[in-house]
């Protein structure tokens, strides 16, 4: 099904991950997706294999906690395609130490790239956004954004947990304006992000700890990232989709 059919998306830290299969999973719908990150080369990768399978994307440079470079790929979105429909904010990455050992630096680049690269996004993103008439942010927040976990990264848990009220708040702003803002709260996904953790035990506690025993697909959050993004939801803004296996549902 062609939901996404003449709508321009663009997607933050789709060179991996998640934001890989997002990329893919939002092109397959018919969308012209912007494949943003840090790594160019897998970036660009990704949009090869996109085209390879007969959609169309681009790949921009991006660091999402750089205003500037916000600004220049509006631009650029703004000049080659005169539209912006969909924004996913799913560029992330996490701290790792409990609180007495994270350092204020950590602790403060982790903010910039997970909370405030949000920010940043939908603000340079608004103009383009409510002139689309189908206008939909999509912002990648954790179960992480919604309990404690396992005590430890406390800048990731405070960032995602930033990052849902933000939605809910922004939802509210542009809920007249034809702008749906929501949020996704995916569980323990198998994507690079877990590579130091694979085959340990920490692997085990995360499977266990999980109603459905198993690691989550990041196909299986692009699915729910398609719905959000189209028509489907189109009463649905300033909510939370959980995709985690039934882990919040304890
Ligand atoms: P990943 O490491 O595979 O992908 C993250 C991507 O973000 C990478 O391509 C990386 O280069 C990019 N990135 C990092 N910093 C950036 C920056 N400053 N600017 C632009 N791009 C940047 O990880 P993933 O698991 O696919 O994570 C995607 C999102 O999902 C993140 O926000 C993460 O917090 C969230 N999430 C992941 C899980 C999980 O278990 N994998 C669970 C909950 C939430």
């Amino acid at each position: 099904m062609q939901r996404l059919e003449d709508r321009v998306a663009l997607v933050t830290g789709a060179a991996s991950g998640i934001g890989e299969a997002t990329a893919h999973r939002l092109a397959a719908e018919g969308a012209t997706v912007f494949v943003t990150d840090l790594q160019d080369d897998l970036g660009e990768k990704v949009v090869a294999s996109i085209r390879d399978e007969g959609g169309t994307a681009e790949y921009a440079h991006l660091d999402v906690a750089s205003e500037a470079g916000w600004q220049e790929v509006m631009e650029r979105v703004r000049a080659e395609q005169g539209r912006l429909d969909i924004l996913v904010n799913n560029a992330g990455m996490g701290d790792m130490s409990p609180i007495e050992d994270t350092s204020l630096a950590d602790w403060e680049r982790t903010i910039a790239v997970d909370q405030t690269g949000v920010f940043l996004g939908m603000k340079a993103a608004a103009a383009l956004l409510k002139a689309s008439g189908h206008g939909s942010v999509i912002n990648i927040s954790s179960i992480f954004g919604t309990v404690g976990g396992f005590g430890t990264t406390p800048a990731y848990h405070a960032a995602k947990g930033a990052v849902r009220l933000l939605t809910k708040n922004t939802a509210l702003h542009w809920a007249r304006e034809g702008v749906r803002v929501n949020s996704i709260h995916p569980g323990f996904i198998e994507t690079p992000i877990l590579t130091t953790v694979k085959g340990t035990e920490f692997e085990q506690v995360m499977t266990s700890w999980t109603p459905m025993s198993r690691l989550g697909r990041p196909e299986e959050i692009a699915a729910g990232v398609a719905y959000l993004a189209s028509d489907d939801a189109s009463y649905v803004t300033g909510s939370e989709l959980y995709i985690d296996g039934g882990y919040t549902a304890r």
